[in-house]
């Protein structure tokens, strides 16, 4: 357990608004006017310490949002972006160029695995995929031309735990990139304190917390963050995935609860995981001592979050398992529908949707059940009558007798 708050972090460095506002001045200009020629001449030389040029470069409103998310992750610099998408391909293709390779987690969000699996062997690119915490495999795939480990900390949708200081020891032997998919544990793990090169997240997610915006970001080394911004050769400056000013403006004031609304995620989705599990269901939570993962994340966590919003409860097949999400959804415990941090429960069946682009046989390996259903556990006052409710749907499809 590492006693680190990172929300004291964010709440002691506050930026006032024009007039002294609260909360700081959105930044409403694609551009931005200089006083001399000379000084716009020196800034496409090197950055300039609060001067903004053009807002796919830097904006204000950005930079504070980004601020923050350093500040989040404890990392020296961060850039935001228009996607969680975004951010990884950013990453990546500043890193990588044609012939190098990555070694991924093979359980990873649907979409970065296409990306790696089918996108990137277009320019060369190319993905060998492991089970993250089988080190041997890994060590036995590295290549000379291997540049990056990749992997989610907390993983979609098993919610595997990577060993990240044992990731860490084998990309600085090998001289390689460790990069950190956070979405799944933001606040609570915090991958830079366990030897991470790169974060990112999907602010889409528990970060906005309110699925009405699609944003990513990348907290780093003020070194990679000045690679991905740089004029002539930044992989975010020229590929161009810019997040709006007033979307990072909305983010910046809902990344000021995740605190409070992680801890309550990760209270209500104890309770529904503790309950279903004593019901005889398979559940996976990595709160509970007969997840793989327990272990490892009490030695990684931040005190005093709880172990997240994510569960997956495995209703044996297909059938089964629409059923119940039509049950839930029926019985107002939460929406069909994917993504997840949203203050309401949200449900979906990852086989047939988030990680569908992940071939069946490979779903097989990693232990994805058909009957699979990953649960986003809302921030429901009273979980134990909504358990009460999910429980009927569990006993109606016959998950219990
Ligand atoms: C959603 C998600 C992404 C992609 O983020 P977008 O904001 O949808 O582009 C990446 N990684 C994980 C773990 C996610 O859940």
């Amino acid at each position: 357990m590492h006693h680190f708050d990172p929300s004291k972090e964010i709440m002691d460095h506050l930026v006032f608004g024009e007039y002294g506002g609260v909360n700081p001045s959105i930044t409403d200009s694609s551009t931005y006017t200089f006083l001399s020629p000379e000084k716009m001449k020196e800034l496409f030389e090197h950055e300039i310490e609060g001067c903004f040029l053009y807002s796919r470069h830097w904006n204000p409103t950005n930079k504070n949002l980004a601020d923050a998310l350093a500040r989040l992750e404890d990392t020296e610099a961060a850039i935001v972006t228009s996607s969680g998408m975004a951010a990884i391909a950013s990453a990546i293709l500043q890193i990588c160029s044609t012939g190098d390779e990555i070694i991924s987690s093979r359980t990873i969000y649907g979409g970065t695995y296409a990306l790696f699996k089918n996108f990137l062997p277009k320019l060369g690119i190319n993905t060998k995929f492991v089970s993250i915490n089988d080190f041997d495999a890994i060590r036995n795939n590295i290549t000379d031309k291997t540049k990056i480990i990749y992997t989610e900390a907390v993983s979609n949708p098993l919610l595997e735990v990577a060993d990240l200081p044992r990731l860490s020891e084998i990309a600085n032997e090998n001289n390689l990139k460790l990069i950190v998919d956070n979405t799944f544990s933001p606040i609570s793990i915090t991958p830079v304190h366990h030897g991470a090169h790169v974060v990112i997240h999907s602010l889409t997610k528990f970060i906005n917390g309110t699925s009405d915006c699609v944003a990513g970001c990348v907290c780093s080394s003020k070194e990679f963050i000045s690679e991905l911004t740089d004029i002539n050769s930044g992989a975010s400056m020229l590929l161009g995935p810019v997040l709006d000013s007033f979307r990072a403006a909305s983010i910046l004031k809902n990344l000021h609860t995740l605190h409070i609304r992680i801890a309550k995620h990760s209270t209500n989705a104890m309770y529904v995981a503790e309950q279903t599990e004593k019901l005889g269901i398979k559940v996976y939570y990595p709160g509970l001592p007969s997840h793989s993962g327990h272990k490892l994340m009490n030695d990684l966590m931040n005190e005093g979050f709880g172990y997240g919003g994510m569960l997956a409860v495995d209703a044996v097949d297909e059938q089964t398992a629409d059923k119940l999400m039509e049950k839930m959804q029926r019985e107002k415990v939460g929406y069909l529908a994917v993504s997840l941090g949203y203050f309401k429960t949200l449900f979906s069946s990852p086989g047939h949707s988030t990680s569908s682009e992940i071939p069946k046989e490979e779903q097989k390996a990693m232990g994805l059940s058909e009957g699979l259903v990953r649960i986003s556990i809302g921030l429901d006052n009273d979980i134990k009558e909504t358990f009460g409710r999910i429980e009927k749907c569990y006993s109606e499809v016959g998950l219990i007798k």
